[in-house]
């Protein structure tokens, strides 16, 4: 999937936490809450030096890449596991975005998985698991990226309509 694919995935998932009573996040956290999860949503492409976040860690990307392979350790639960625990005990005050980069994250693993090269859960065992096999910038994707706006935009109406304009922030 296409980094902007995910992007938006990482996004609509964040929006939708946002939404849940659980998550009583005030307006101003929901920013860092929201990024969070931007993060988390482009992260396992860090093993790509083309990535968009592999593009601004090359070297580290390029080293991921070739110790691992594309699709390695970045793009399993593990990791994701692990920097969620790093997350939370290293940043103080930080459970909610660690939630939500966490969630960014396993959208990330989700939407590779329509994808045939597949996700490997199991990590480090070698398997890797599709539910689909979408083609990389295939109408299939440009279909679930457009539901991923559509999903967006109404998250944002609700909250909207929910809270009101957040004039604190401008
Ligand atoms: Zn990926």
């Amino acid at each position: 999937m296409q980094g902007r694919t995910h992007l938006i995935g990482g996004l609509a998932v964040g929006l939708a936490m946002l939404s849940l009573d659980r998550f009583q996040v005030p307006l101003e956290k929901s920013l860092v809450c929201l990024t969070a999860a931007s993060i988390g949503s482009l992260l396992p492409d860090i093993d790509t030096p083309e990535s968009k976040l592999g593009h601004f860690v090359k070297p580290l990307s390029l080293a991921l890449n070739k110790t691992f392979g594309h699709r390695g350790i970045t793009h399993s639960p593990l990791l994701l596991v692990i920097l969620y625990l790093l997350l939370e005990a290293l940043v103080p005050d930080f459970h909610n975005p660690a939630l939500f980069f966490a969630a960014g994250m396993l959208s990330h693993l989700v939407l590779d998985m329509l994808n045939h090269k597949g996700v490997p859960l199991l990590y480090p065992l070698p398997y890797k698991f599709h539910i689909a096999s979408f083609r990389n910038g295939s109408l299939e994707e440009f279909t679930i990226r457009m539901i991923l706006y559509g999903a967006c935009f109404l998250l944002c109406l609700h909250h909207v309509m929910e809270k009101g304009l957040p004039y604190e922030l401008f």
